[in-house]
């Protein structure tokens, strides 16, 4: 059965759209069958973040109803198929966010897992990504502005009858100033499943168009989201271990 997991925040900025690239990727990378989708429909990143930028054919074309889900679909060297929005402002014209669900309804059947990167904020877009979902992962920094608007995308997604997976706080510095797991788990009233530190090497990815996960593999944000991986498909973790034999036989 296929499942269609969303990661949303309201909030805009605080990591959906590099827990997307990079979960979806590890979840590949575990040998199952993900499709990514930039839902994203007026300011799509996702394709930056994988290292592709410019498709020929995008989700636009797909709402615009010029193709199908499988004409816009593409493989990243991880086996993570992507499918990306339109870069363009013209792409943006004459489409209707309403149309998101009965596409991604097109997969159903035909992979294991649709991730959904969901647009900042909480308007039309936003919603249409969220209703199209069956879980929803929130993504929250650990800062009272990003947890209300996180609160507010999990109504929603109540109201919509999507089901609350569990929240992923990003950017953590463990610093006095900032909510703890236990604060942000009670407000929100849904457990915390991941927590990503504040990680410069994170920005370095970015602007490399590399996912974190092949830039610093060993980082603690990459384990982490290597485990949330494997728990949202019920597998055990193992970390890699970071010296292979022939590193071992280099360094010496
Ligand atoms: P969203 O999709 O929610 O708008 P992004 O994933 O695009 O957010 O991230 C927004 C910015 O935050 C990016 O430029 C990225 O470099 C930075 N960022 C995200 N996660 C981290 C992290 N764990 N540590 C440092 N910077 C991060
Ligand atoms: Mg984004």
């Amino acid at each position: 059965m296929t499942r269609i997991i969303v990661c949303a925040s309201g909030k805009g900025g605080v990591g959906k759209t590099t827990l997307v690239s990079n979960l979806g990727i590890a979840l590949a990378e575990l040998g199952i069958d993900v499709v990514a989708i930039d839902a994203n429909l007026t300011t799509p990143n996702l394709g930056f973040h994988l290292g592709v930028p410019l498709y020929p054919t995008t989700l636009h074309d797909v709402l615009k109803g010029r193709a199908r889900m499988q004409d816009a679909m593409y493989r990243h060297d991880s086996g993570l198929k992507i499918i990306p929005a339109g870069i363009g402002v013209d792409d943006i014209k004459g489409i209707n966010a309403r149309d998101l669900s009965n596409s991604i309804a097109e997969l159903v059947g035909n992979t294991d897992i649709v991730l959904v990167d969901a647009a900042a904020g909480l308007g039309r877009e936003a919603l249409a990504a969220l209703e199209s979902a069956d879980e929803l992962i929130v993504v929250t920094n650990p800062e009272l502005p990003a947890v209300t608007d996180a609160l507010k995308a999990i109504k929603l997604a109540q109201e919509v009858g999507t089901r609350i997976r569990g929240v992923v706080v990003n950017r953590i510095e463990k610093k006095i100033h900032e909510m703890t797991n236990t604060e942000i788990s009670n407000m929100l009233g849904a457990s915390v499943i991941a927590e990503i530190p504040e990680d410069l090497s994170v920005r370095q990815a970015i602007a490399k168009r590399t996912p974190i996960l092949y830039h610093k593999p060993h980082s603690k944000a990459s384990k982490e989201i290597r485990r949330l991986a494997a728990s949202l498909v019920g597998m055990q973790y193992k970390e890699k271990s970071r010296f292979s034999i022939f590193s071992f036989f280099r360094r010496r």
